[in-house]
């Protein structure tokens, strides 16, 4: 009997998809993105073992295994740890090119949050000071916070 492994070539395409999905983000999660919704507050949250403070919180800390549920304000302002520049468009980008994402630790916080410059790219710089711009029609996401803004640059 013959295979059709014999006869036929094995042909493969690339392609992309893309899928809608919606997801609860927990009550940690929720519980900040409401405070950035309703107060454009920044929530952090702090182990009780260690001290570390986490943004986005997080429901357990990652080095001590405890519950965290010590919460705290952070920022708005902040230093950028690192940076990189988007120059092309992708669909699943949240903004369209040239922008930057950046990851940020907040004042108060011990871990950086990765967020987005929009505006004055070209003056990042490891260490640059951002501040927080919240959108004006807040939903409950991480894009009520719009961007960040430098506000000292390199
Ligand atoms: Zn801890």
């Amino acid at each position: 009997m013959e295979n059709w492994k014999d006869t036929v070539e094995i042909i493969t395409q690339e392609g992309q998809i893309a899928v809608p999905y919606t997801w609860w983000v927990g009550d940690t999660g929720s519980r900040f993105l409401m405070a950035l919704r309703d107060e454009k507050k920044i929530l952090a949250n702090r182990c009780s073992e260690c001290g570390k403070v986490y943004v986005p919180p997080r429901k357990n800390c990652g080095q001590c295994f405890v519950d965290i549920d010590d919460w705290t304000e952070v920022g708005p302002e902040g230093t950028v740890e690192t940076f990189t520049i988007v120059h092309f468009n992708y669909p699943v980008q949240p903004v369209k090119a040239p922008f930057a994402y950046v990851l940020v630790k907040l004042d108060g916080a011990d871990v950086s949050l990765l967020h987005l410059v929009r505006d004055d790219i070209e003056k990042l710089g490891k260490g640059s000071r951002v501040v927080a711009r919240f959108s004006e029609n807040r939903t409950g996401s991480i894009l009520d916070i719009d961007s960040f803004q430098v506000i000292e640059g390199k």
